[in-house]
């Protein structure tokens, strides 16, 4: 690791520390992002604020080469209240970075301010600072706002911490790394009656606990058993006293998978069963998917990037620290629309796993500062490794 970046730690502990007292959740990250861009006109670079609502993105230019790369950190904090008690826990009651979206942006600081100092490439970097990772396609947002006619970056490349992966341990593959996420609402409508004369009335909550049982079969009898995928029924809501049947039932739940077919399968599916069980027990049935938010495409590694993100994670960790077989996880990332995109890789670093640590979106988390060199010195060996002064330009 270069020790230019070694005296980086420091500031970027500070940094980092000053994101997470100071958390901000999807497309407010109003404060957050003028940290961000001070911080990058510091350095001496170019800086772009309100892309995509309150994305950052700064532009690093060496040498004549027309090459170009992304690297994105997201920087939004979430709807958790902080039961930490260290110094410097969350100031804003009811929002916390839980996710160690705090350190991935001290993170692609420090690489930035290496980069500036040093340039030791010849080519482009785009530095992108995403909002609304949570659940808000802060991503999404970026692209429609024509993040890449903007920046036409030929490839893009992602990080995220991980608690059950080593302390500066990476963790990448190619092809599916994380799961597509679906929403799913529906709302069955009977006709409500008295609970002792269930004749008179048609009852939505028997109706709805067969849909419930029956979505539990769509993973094991019309998915293929060798494709991973998870539906979970996550909330009921219906009724409010004990002796009378109520109107409606309203159902939501989630589904996530690693293939577009088998998404649209389960989507189908889903329908089918609820029309065909609620015809069935003469209720209504209406159907949204993704109501609120939209739904995560699958985050998919491309071949040569994710080649090359390896070839740095193992030139900054070594060999025996990169795990290059990683079990997709089923939970998902708005990194995946910039994937759809552009060709290129996102990458796991360890946070570290001790008897106090815990996962991520856990009141009692806490981005490991010991990790903000190593993931600094990925990004810069990443950008040297793809547009290196020595390669063809
Ligand atoms: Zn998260
Ligand atoms: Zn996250």
């Amino acid at each position: 690791m270069p020790s230019d970046l070694q005296s980086l730690h420091e500031k970027m502990r500070q940094w980092r520390q000053h994101l997470h007292r100071f958390p901000e959740t999807a497309y407010e990250e109003l404060e957050t992002a003028k940290f961000i861009a001070d911080r990058l006109t510091e350095f001496g670079l170019e800086v772009h604020q309100g892309f995509g609502r309150t994305g950052v993105v700064a532009t690093l230019s060496a040498g004549t080469s027309g090459k170009k790369i992304a690297l994105r950190a997201d920087m939004d904090a979430l709807f958790i209240e902080e039961q930490n008690t260290f110094a410097h826990k969350s100031r804003h009651a009811g929002k916390m970075h839980a996710c160690g979206h705090d350190g991935h942006s001290a993170m692609l600081l420090g690489a930035a301010s290496y980069l500036t100092e040093h340039q030791n490439f010849d080519g482009t970097v785009y530095f992108i600072f995403q909002p609304a990772e949570e659940g808000r396609a802060g991503a999404r947002q970026m692209i429609t706002d024509g993040l890449f006619e903007k920046f036409p970056a030929d490839c893009v490349f992602g990080m995220h911490n991980f608690p059950d992966i080593p302390a500066g341990h990476f963790a990448v593959k190619s092809g599916p790394m994380m799961a597509s996420f679906d929403c799913f609402e529906i709302v069955v409508t009977g006709d409500a009656t008295h609970a002792a004369m269930p004749h008179l009335g048609n009852d939505a909550i028997v109706a709805s606990a067969h849909i419930i049982n029956a979505l539990q079969t769509i993973v094991s009898r019309t998915i293929n058993p060798a494709d991973p995928a998870v539906v979970s029924i996550t909330q009921i809501h219906a009724g409010n006293t004990w002796n009378a049947i109520p109107e409606s039932v309203l159902l939501r739940g989630t589904y996530r998978c690693f293939e577009t077919a088998v998404q649209k399968k389960i989507a189908d599916k889903i329908t089918q069963l609820v029309h065909a069980i609620c015809g069935g027990h003469g209720v209504g049935s209406e159907i949204k998917f993704n109501p609120e938010n939209p739904g995560y495409p699958v985050t998919f590694n491309a071949e040569t990037e994710t080649a090359l993100a390896l070839k740095a994670a193992i030139a900054v960790a070594g060999a025996d620290c990169v795990n290059r077989q990683p079990i997709p996880s089923m939970g998902s990332e708005d990194f995946a629309f910039m994937l759809q995109k552009k060709p290129g890789c996102y990458i796991w670093i360890g946070n570290g796993s001790s008897e106090n640590s815990c996962l991520l979106h856990n009141p009692h988390y806490d981005f490991n500062d010991g990790i903000l060199p190593i993931g600094a010195a990925y990004w810069v060996k990443l950008v040297e490794t793809i547009l290196g002064k020595s390669l063809p330009g």
